[in-house]
């Protein structure tokens, strides 16, 4: 069986830096640690964590509890109210916010204070969108299909700025642009969309047209990871998700075919070389 991996599976900057970072912050103390939210959308990596003393937050009444503690702010960021509340509750923040999700906080409060009205091409509902929202000081809209901007309330006189979601799909995000473009006389945008993630869906789009079984590694509930898996089903039917090394006992390959292998920005290593083994002999 000939199994290729992508060059780019796996681990992407910011999900390295924030998961080495949290490691070493636990390992160095003897306080109790918190995290709002899972620090990335991997549950092995997550589970890993909390084994190891890390406690994580999702309810806002426990989010407002917390006073002098050590805090540690998840990859695609939060939202600014609940940073500055965690800030005025005297809690010490490791800010593990990926720099690029950083940039777009900035972009955003930057443009919203001139005067712009501010689109985000996105997934409302996902926490790096809900971050990217809180920083605007004018309307803020989040659009991901042509009726989302159908439904806009924007004068095409207006300015608007537009920026993307890190991970959203590039292909969708072009199309969604080139008819805001038409729409808005006075539009400004920057691509946030991060190269991790382009080069990812790219990498992803090519092996899936030259193989006949794709492999998708990483967790269902991490949107990378989800893009990746769509794009790939998209290209080649035998396409598989596969979260955990077990997983490989549920897919079939046909040893015939060529196998291409990719995975999500917040999968680990040593899960992707599990699996790959388990597929080496099983298959
Ligand atoms: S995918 Fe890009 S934006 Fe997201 S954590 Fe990784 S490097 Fe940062």
């Amino acid at each position: 069986m000939e199994l290729i991996v992508a060059e780019n599976a796996g681990f992407c900057f910011g999900v390295k830096r924030a998961i080495d970072l949290a490691y070493e912050t636990i390992e160095k103390t003897n306080e109790e640690i918190y995290s709002i939210g899972p620090l990335i959308h991997n549950e092995i990596v997550t589970n890993d964590l909390k084994d190891k003393g890390l406690v994580i937050l999702d309810k806002p009444e426990d989010i407002a509890a917390l006073h002098n503690k050590k805090v540690l702010i998840r990859t695609h960021g939060i939202e600014k109210q609940v940073y500055e509340l965690l800030k005025n509750n005297n809690n010490e923040i490791i800010d593990l916010t990926c720099p690029f999700v950083r940039k777009i906080h900035d972009l955003v409060k930057e443009y919203s204070e001139k005067g712009y009205k501010i689109i985000v091409i996105g997934d409302r509902e996902h926490p790096e969108v809900k971050g990217i929202v809180s920083y605007s000081v004018s309307p803020i809209y989040v659009v991901l299909s042509v009726d989302d901007i159908n439904n806009l309330n924007i004068d095409k006189n207006d300015k608007v700025f537009v920026v993307f979601q890190t991970t959203t799909n590039a292909a969708n995000a072009q199309k969604l642009v080139d008819i805001l473009r038409d729409l808005f006389y006075n539009i400004s945008l920057v691509n946030t969309i991060c190269n991790a993630t382009q080069n990812r869906q790219e990498e992803v789009k090519n092996l899936a047209e030259s193989c006949g079984v794709m492999l998708i590694i990483g967790s269902k509930s991490s949107s990378n990871t989800k893009k990746l898996y769509e794009i790939a089903k998209k290209y080649c039917e035998n396409t598989y998700l596969l979260e955990k090394a077990s997983d490989t006992k549920n897919i079939k390959i046909d040893k015939n075919k060529k196998v291409g292998v990719s995975a999500g920005a917040s999968t680990p290593k040593y899960l992707i070389e599990e699996i790959l083994n388990n597929v080496r002999n099983e298959f």
